[in-house]
């Protein structure tokens, strides 16, 4: 067994983050904005917005949906830097009169390896100051087969082999001299059982008291005919796997009710099971979207890079974080956010450190780094999301 990208990451770098935003697939991330979801808005996959009138799906990319936040590439060419994206939520859609440099609509045939080598170029030939890089496995495989599949296995090891290759790409180009990498995801995943575990609203209460419903499966945003209150009441009175709350009494940890497209009555299933209005087919076999304080729940965060510390563990810190974190990278100042750079700066090298050691010499510090997978360290890896950042200059 030899030593992968997971594993040198992990002996060799960083620091291991864990808090989650909370709710289903939000397709975009935290990580982009610094923003808890009840500030930048996009609360769900699926979003009725009353102003609007309208509703939102994973494809909208109208700006008037995404403008609440500003993504971390708005942020850098604000400040004059350069960004690009492979693939981020929100990178189709111009956000406060900006876009990346460079961007691309999306397309998952794209293939893994051709998105590195695009983005390698990026750092070596373009000048690109922060990029991000997205792919949709190991999610992909995870939602099919579920998060304790041998497919999921597989797929993990296949995108171990990509982030081999992304390492050797570093090494080849010498880039761990000059840019950053954070490795990240924004959500775990459990197993669904929608034959077994499903939560049907309609056999709960009449769907005459229900005006519409908006998304499915971990939570569900229901508008009901009537007071919100007497909704919320029937329901939790069933007796179900869920929890069910009125707006206004959303816990405040999930920073999450403070938004317009938040419905007046919020359900929230137990891990594992599904809040549908109907019986459901859906051979769904993973999901998340589950209270975010469950461990299956928590993303992943490694970084390396000259600017971070080697071997350094983190407290935990939230993903909100990581905005400042980048800024403080690129030397910019953050946009109003809801994270907080002391929560994360610990694993920062001092910039002193950096001029008379630069460079993550260290990181790099191991054997073979092949474009094969041969071993996986992580048991929860299911979602990959990879950002990098141009050097602090010192
Ligand atoms: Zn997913």
């Amino acid at each position: 067994m030899g030593s992968t990208f997971a594993r040198d990451l992990y002996e060799n770098s960083t620091t291991l983050g864990d808090t989650l935003r909370f709710v289903h697939d939000i397709f975009p991330t935290n990580e982009d904005f610094g923003l808890n979801e009840e500030s930048h808005g996009i609360i769900g996959n699926h979003m009725y917005d009353p102003v609007f009138n309208a509703t939102f799906g994973m494809g909208t990319k109208e700006t008037r949906w995404w403008d609440g936040g500003e993504p971390i590439w708005v942020t850098a060419r604000k400040h004059n830097l350069t960004s690009a994206t492979y693939f981020w939520p929100g990178s189709e859609t111009e956000i406060r009169g900006y876009r990346p440099n460079i961007w691309l609509p999306y397309n998952e045939s794209h293939p893994f390896r051709t998105r590195i080598d695009r983005v390698i170029d990026w750092f070596v030939n373009e000048n690109i100051d922060i990029a991000t890089l997205y792919f949709h496995e190991p999610d992909h495989t995870g939602h099919v087969f579920g998060p304790d599949s041998q497919e999921i296995l597989a797929k993990v090891r296949e995108m171990d082999g990509i982030l081999g290759y992304l390492m050797k790409k570093f090494e080849d180009h010498n880039l761990w001299d000059t840019v950053n990498m954070i490795v990240t995801s924004d959500h775990g995943m459990t197993s669904v059982d929608f034959q077994n575990k499903a939560i049907v609203i309609s056999e709960l209460v009449s769907m005459d008291t229900i005006k519409f419903t908006v998304d499915s499966g971990p939570i569900m945003q229901i508008f009901p005919v009537g007071r919100a209150s007497d909704l919320v009441h029937e329901l939790n009175s069933r007796n179900q796997p869920m929890t069910v709350y009125l707006k206004e009494d959303i816990p405040d940890f999930w920073h999450y009710k403070n938004n317009r497209r938040v419905m007046p009555v919020f359900a929230v299933a137990d891990e594992g099971w599904s809040i549908v209005t109907q019986n459901s087919s859906d051979p769904e076999k993973g999901n998340h979207g589950y209270d975010n304080r469950l461990m299956s729940m928590k993303p992943i965060f490694y970084a390396a890079g000259p600017n971070f510390k080697k071997n350094f563990k983190s407290d935990t810190f939230r993903n909100v974080d990581i905005y400042p974190l980048i800024c403080e990278l690129l030397g910019i100042s953050p946009s109003p956010n809801n994270g907080s750079l002391a929560r994360v700066e610990d694993m920062l090298e001092q910039c002193e450190t950096n001029m008379t050691n630069p460079a993550g010499s260290n990181v790099t510090k191991k054997n073979n780094v092949s474009d094969g997978a041969d071993y996986v360290t992580w048991d929860r890896f299911l979602m990959l999301m990879i950002i990098l950042i141009s050097a602090m200059v010192v």
